[in-house]
């Protein structure tokens, strides 16, 4: 049996940079739910259905999505790069509001989950995909920092954005994400609250590596 780690926590908190990071540095396997309800997003958007129908989401049990050392892959296709759109941005929170929708994407997860240690990041991961989890941590850092964050990531691959556009898209998305009916973004009552206003990304690395060895030790 591995080593089990969930981090959860709002939009721009750190969680998949860190969660890539950590996987890198302690040669475990990373899954990032998020990417693969941008990858369902995306495909939705491609297909041109109704995103406000949920019926019209069967296609999603047919999918075969793979995610992998950083990349995302749907039926073989490569779509990392497109689910960073501020259009799939826009979209995700009410895609992956579906019950059915989520249901596929859990089943998937829990799935890819189960195979020794393992960082898995997302939003309900502590409380739905991993209530077993080892080590379950809360990444929070406040609205400014993480507008900050998610301004400069735009900014280094080439994108032009107003920062206030930016702060409003995230709150919009937390909103929705914290108010869902099925399995909102919440703190799972086990999960370690970490705050990473004032953390570097290396300094919020080595806190989790601690909270891992403490673990293990006990
Ligand atoms: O983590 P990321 O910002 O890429 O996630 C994109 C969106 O996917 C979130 O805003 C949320 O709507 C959805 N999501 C979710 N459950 C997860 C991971 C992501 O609902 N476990």
């Amino acid at each position: 049996m591995g080593f089990k780690l969930a981090i959860d926590g709002p939009a721009a908190s750190g969680k998949s940079t860190i969660s890539a990071r950590l996987a890198k540095e302690l040669g475990w396997e990373h899954i990032d739910t998020g990417s693969m309800y941008r990858a369902v997003t995306l495909i939705a958007l491609e297909k041109k259905i109704n995103l406000e129908n949920e019926s019209e989401y069967s296609f999603v049990k047919d999918l075969d999505i793979k995610y992998h050392k950083g990349r995302i892959l749907v039926d073989g296709r490569d779509v990392s790069k497109e689910i960073r759109e501020p259009i799939v941005n826009e979209n995700v929170s009410l895609v992956s509001s579906f019950p059915s929708v989520r249901r596929e994407l859990v089943t998937l997860q829990k799935k890819a989950a189960s195979v020794g240690n393992v960082i898995v990041d997302g939003r309900d991961i502590g409380t739905v995909v991993m209530p077993e989890a080892d080590l379950k941590i809360f990444l929070i850092a406040s609205v400014d920092e993480r507008t900050r964050r998610r301004y400069l990531d735009f900014i280094n691959s080439g994108k032009v954005v107003d920062l206030n556009k930016v702060k409003e898209d995230l709150q919009i998305r937390d909103k929705k994400d914290s108010t869902r009916k099925e399995s909102p973004l919440i703190k799972a009552d086990d999960a370690i609250l970490l705050d990473t206003s004032d953390l570097s990304i290396d300094e919020t690395i080595e806190a989790i590596i601690k909270l891992i060895n403490d673990k293990r030790g006990e």
